[in-house]
């Protein structure tokens, strides 16, 4: 394969894999001498997975077809000529821009050893990792499970649980979570007395969910109040004890203390950190690096100018947007049109012009409530609990992911 000319994807998820299949549909079979080039794909876990069904999904292998939930990368790349894809399992350690090489760290069984793979053309994709564990791929697939497991263990002896942040993911887990454990307050009742799990959300903002509007955000709160679960709002937790509570293994499920920023105190059975996410771009140089860790990014293009010629991000390691899946989605032929106009003019040919991704900065954003209730807007029109549970809350997203995973999305050049 010396003589490949490799186009590195690294980061084996929505942007990832929907960029190698947009890519060996539109964009490599038009090349000239379309044969010298692989697709190869790089990521830390053999598997992709339905991030945002995380907040669920950790309760118990029920609440989702498991089969549908973890989906093995390999055999989805089965339908393209021999030669033109490679998936590497293994993390990128080491970027080197200028030499055009990166080294990866091979997830090889017993042996752990670093390959060096020379790219003509890069995709950074590698996302970005949660504090907390039980939130999608910070490993690969075997460390989420055992963190579900843990995590399940725990469950039916926990008498109170905080929930550090009030965004989607904060929001989510303590609805699921609340709704599981406590059930429902009765019809004529706005809130759940004495609920059997105390469920405590702490955030730093005035409203829960901060992209939606106040109105919708308060509808949010009284939802989390029928199930059981108390928020705090202007308050950030200043203090944990044991200090890495929460964001290992080995410490999801340990006893912890909270002091807040108002000096009140919290002892928690579990503690589920859900703020803030940290991009995988470690492996990168700093000069490429926004002061956020994401990769600085022009966000019309998709292109990572100060890298050198053909090396692109996208997703939540990239600045072109805010993280979520619906703008990877929208940008995607963006990015492959673009790759693919860099390619043909590197092999001499000729190309149109540059596509030119704008994100949709409307109001978007779906938070189901437990397993019937939910609240949300779509490009600034606010969606009503039913209409929230038929999109989203019925099974988180999953039923989108068939035709994303299989490439069907991408059936077309768009
Ligand atoms: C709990 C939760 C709920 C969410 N819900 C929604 C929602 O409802 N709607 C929405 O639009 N968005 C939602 N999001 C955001 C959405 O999940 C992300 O925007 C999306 O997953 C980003 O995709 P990505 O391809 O950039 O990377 P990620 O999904 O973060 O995946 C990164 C991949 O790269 C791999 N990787 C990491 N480092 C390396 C490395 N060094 N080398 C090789 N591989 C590496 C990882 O193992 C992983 O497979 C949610 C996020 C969370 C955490």
């Amino acid at each position: 394969m010396a003589d490949n000319k490799n186009i590195v994807i690294l980061g084996g998820s929505y942007g990832g894999v929907s960029t190698a299949h947009y890519l060996l549909k539109h964009a490599v079979p038009q090349l000239p001498d379309g044969d010298s080039y692989q697709v190869v794909l790089v990521s830390a876990s053999t598997q992709v997975i339905c991030r945002p069904a995380c907040p669920r999904a950790l309760i118990s292998d029920d609440m989702f077809p498991q089969d549908k939930l973890f989906v093995d990368i390999p055999p989805l790349f089965e339908q393209y000529p021999a030669g033109r894809f490679r998936f590497v399992h293994g993390s990128a350690v080491k970027l080197d821009h200028a030499d055009r090489t990166v080294s990866v760290q091979l997830a090889d069984g017993q042996k752990e050893t670093t390959a060096t793979i020379a790219f003509h053309a890069l995709v950074v994709a590698t996302g970005a990792s949660t504090s907390s564990p039980l939130m999608g791929l910070n490993g690969d697939e075997n460390s989420l499970r055992a963190a579900w497991s843990a995590f399940r263990q725990a469950l039916p002896t926990a008498k109170s649980i905080v929930i550090a942040g009030g965004g989607p993911t904060g929001i989510e887990t303590a609805g699921e979570l609340g709704e599981y454990l406590n059930g429902h307050a009765g019809w004529l009742r706005c809130k759940l007395d004495n609920p059997k799990v105390a469920i405590t959300v702490v955030t730093s903002g005035a409203q829960v969910l901060p992209v939606l509007r106040t109105s919708i955000a308060s509808t949010a709160e009284d939802y989390l109040a029928r199930v059981g679960v108390k928020v705090i709002k202007n308050t950030k937790v200043a203090t944990v004890t044991p200090p890495e509570a929460g964001t290992t293994q080995a410490t999801l499920t340990t006893k912890t203390s909270l002091t807040l920023s108002d000096g009140r105190t919290l002892e928690a059975d579990i503690y589920i950190p859900a703020m803030g996410a940290k991009p995988n771009t470690g492996f990168i140089d700093g000069s490429l690096l926004a002061a956020d860790g994401r990769v600085q990014t022009n966000a019309s293009t998709l292109r990572v100018e100060a890298a050198g010629p053909r090396i692109y991000a996208i997703g939540d390691a990239a600045t072109f947007a805010r993280p979520s899946v619906h703008s990877i989605i929208n940008a995607i032929p963006v990015l492959g049109a673009n790759i693919k106009r860099d390619l043909l003019l590197a092999a001499g040919a000729t190309a149109g012009e540059d596509r030119v991704f704008t994100e949709d900065v409307r109001e978007t954003q779906l938070v189901p409530i437990g397993r019937s209730k939910g609240v949300g807007a779509v490009m600034g029109y606010r969606v009503p609990s039913l209409l929230v549970w038929g999109i989203k809350g019925r099974d988180y997203w999953l039923w989108t992911t068939g035709g994303l995973w299989s490439g069907k999305q991408w059936a077309k050049e768009s």
